[in-house]
């Protein structure tokens, strides 16, 4: 495993690291065993950082991720989880529902601190609320000793320059926007890199559409960009290759992306994302599926508020 300097943290990660969605059925009914299975699966084989939030499951992620960790030395994982989203549509970036939501977390989680503690989705809400309440919100939690850093995530790039143009933070979250479908990220990172910040990228597999098994029901890309992936992952399978192969190589390949966030429940999965990365990229086959993905390239949706996007 290799690890990056997380921007200005001193925090180094491992460039794989592991998104414990997944831990609250997100995409599947998840036997809690095999999801405590998973978490220790990832740390021995050298993943260091751990995201989650109370809204994956609807807390139910957090408490797994807890009882995972309760048998884990506290030095071997840095942890990050988030506050302010708490159902579909439910959302609370107050400073004093943010300020409880860390207690609940670090309750859930069984820990006396969190390496990063994020506000969840911000594009839901007003930005300047952000700027001007949550964030010094979390900054307070941060002197006290609960957090030892902190950062925002969402879907749309827009709202990572805006707060960051307003307010200080330590790392952003983004998603679905550096794969083999979308690298709407790589345009920001310049920005990102002249505030210092660390850069956690998730969802190298879009959340499912680069798998084999496809994406679930509820995800919220366009039909033909699911088409789109749907027809690269059967490109590979005729290939004899895996899709989901090609895509985490691709993710953890882009050097100033200090870690890729991969979610899964499945002990076997996390084995073999941990060797894929290893393994040389087969460019013959990068550059045929990236042709297949090159009609629906950098779409993706809108998310939150629509000012935001
Ligand atoms: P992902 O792209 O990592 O895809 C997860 C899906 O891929 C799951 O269905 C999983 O079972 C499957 N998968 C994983 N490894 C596989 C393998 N080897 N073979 C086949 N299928 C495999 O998407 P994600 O889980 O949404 O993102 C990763 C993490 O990033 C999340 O768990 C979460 O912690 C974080 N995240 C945060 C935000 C946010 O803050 N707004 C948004 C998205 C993701």
């Amino acid at each position: 495993m290799q690890y990056r300097t997380l921007g200005k943290t001193d925090l180094q990660v491992s460039v794989l690291s592991y998104g414990a969605s997944p831990l609250g059925s997100v995409f599947r009914d998840v036997d809690e065993s095999e999801g405590i299975r998973t978490v220790h699966t990832a740390v021995d084989l050298g993943i260091n950082f751990i995201d989650v939030s109370p809204y994956y499951g609807l807390t139910k992620a957090e408490i797994v991720l807890g009882k995972a960790l309760r048998t884990l030395p506290r030095e071997k994982y840095y942890l990050a989880t988030k506050v302010g989203r708490y159902g579909e549509d439910k959302f609370d970036f107050s400073a004093e529902r943010v300020t409880r939501s860390v207690e609940e977390s670090l309750q859930r989680l069984q820990v006396d601190y969190v390496d990063i503690i994020q506000c969840h989705d911000i594009e839901f809400d007003s930005l300047d609320k952000i700027v001007e309440e949550a964030l010094p919100a979390l900054r307070k939690l941060q002197e006290q000793g609960k957090a030892r850093f902190i950062g925002i995530t969402g879907l749309p790039l827009k709202i990572f320059r805006y707060v960051l143009e307003r307010a200080d933070a330590d790392t952003i979250l983004s998603y679905c926007h550096y794969s083999l479908n979308d690298t709407a990220l790589e345009e920001l990172i310049p920005f990102l890199q002249s505030k210092h910040m660390g850069i956690i990228s998730a969802s190298p597999l879009s959340m499912g559409l680069l798998t084999q098994r496809g994406a679930p029901d509820w995800h919220p890309a366009p039909a033909e960009v699911q088409a789109a992936c749907a027809r690269a992952a059967d490109y590979c399978k005729e290939k004899g290759a895996d899709i989901s192969k090609l895509a985490l190589q691709f993710a953890v390949a882009q050097p100033d992306i200090h870690t890729t966030l991969v979610g899964t429940a499945s002990p076997q999965n996390i084995e073999k994302n941990v060797a894929w990365i290893d393994d040389p990229i087969d460019k013959t086959l990068l550059a045929e599926v990236r042709a297949i993905l090159a009609p629906i390239h950098n779409q993706s949706w809108i998310s939150g508020k629509p000012e935001n996007n």
